[in-house]
């Protein structure tokens, strides 16, 4: 019997509020004196009923946490999350939209408190934190250059990425290919949600005209074997979040996920949880489901830890330094 989570992982596709219990973010409302109660089922968990209510839920919540303490605690307790089940190196997306209405000052103190505390529990927990700035494509071009602007204005060993996530029925991808190039010139890395819900032609069209070396969830890309071919030749990482594609509706049933066909058809493939707080889900559930649908083993596994080592945005140096835990480790 495999030990899920007790294998070593790297995730790549978090987004930070998502990675926080609702527990939590309850008390921190009531702590505010706001009521969100709306936003919470019976249980206590994050009510929603579709993905766009996922996504008006998501952001309604954003609105708790809003000072650079508020990022501390947040960061603190997805960490803690991700480290009890094996993460030793996350990527976490962080739209300064949500903290500080992408007012570059602010976002500067906010990346600064969320730096300090990730380095507090990278000694504690062995989990190192990097980050991905992101922001929401129904919130149109300006609001999109302006998350970029505070990206650049961070990148650097800490903020390592650019993303876009959001609505993708909204906006064409070259409304967003001028910040995509503000990210660029910033040399950070590039990555967008893309085939989540949209068609697979635009999961090419985001690869020519925003220049991503990793997109995701892109499950929908199975769809087109010619996307599939574009993306292998591109040499373009998957970012899949298999539970998440089933918990938003888009698949009935993770046997009904092309994760497996994405694997078998030779795409640099990961695995992440996308948001685990809201799909019950968690890095070793994830490992599980996967190898009791699709019978992956642990050297799957270690292919797929590999793929997101090579496809990380932080530097060598770090990179050197999760390979040699990664060699302990097995
Ligand atoms: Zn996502």
């Amino acid at each position: 019997m495999i030990d899920f989570a007790a294998i070593s992982k790297l995730e790549l596709h978090l987004h930070l509020e998502g990675g926080v219990p609702a527990a939590f973010l309850r008390r921190m409302a009531q702590e505010k004196g706001m009521d969100v109660s709306r936003l919470f089922n019976e249980e206590g968990e994050y009510f929603y009923k579709d993905f766009l209510s996922f996504l008006s839920i998501y952001e309604s919540l954003t609105e708790v946490s809003q000072t650079p303490e508020d990022y501390a605690r947040l960061t603190r307790q997805m960490l803690e999350q991700s480290a009890a089940n094996g993460v030793i190196y996350t990527e976490t997306f962080v739209c300064p939209v949500h903290c500080c209405a992408n007012d570059v000052g602010a976002w500067k103190e906010v990346s600064e408190a969320m730096r300090e505390e990730a380095a507090a529990a990278e000694r504690e927990l062995g989990i190192t934190m990097r980050v991905i700035v992101s922001c929401l494509r129904h919130h149109g071009p300006d609001m999109v250059r302006a998350a970029a602007r505070c990206a650049a204005e961070t990148a650097g060993d800490f903020i390592v990425g650019f993303g876009m996530s959001g609505d993708e029925a909204r906006g064409k991808f070259r409304d967003f290919a001028y910040a995509y190039d503000m990210a660029r010139e910033a040399e950070l890395g590039l990555t967008v949600h893309s085939g989540e819900w949209g068609p697979p032609r635009m999961i090419r069209d985001a690869v020519e005209t925003l220049r991503v070396s990793r997109l995701g969830p892109a499950a929908r890309a199975a769809e087109d074997p010619a996307v599939v071919t574009f993306l292998r030749e591109q040499g373009i990482v998957i970012e899949a979040c298999p539970t998440a594609g089933v918990a938003t509706g888009l698949f009935s049933d993770l046997s009904e996920h092309p994760v497996e066909i994405l694997r078998q058809s030779g795409l640099k493939l990961t695995i992440s949880t996308d948001d685990p707080a809201y799909f019950g889900s968690s890095m070793a559930t994830e490992y599980e489901a996967l190898h009791r649908t699709f019978g992956w083993d642990e050297q799957i596994f270690a292919q797929i830890t590999q793929t997101a080592l090579d496809a990380a945005f932080c530097d060598g140096v770090t990179k050197e330094k999760l390979a040699k835990r990664l060699e302990t480790a097995s």
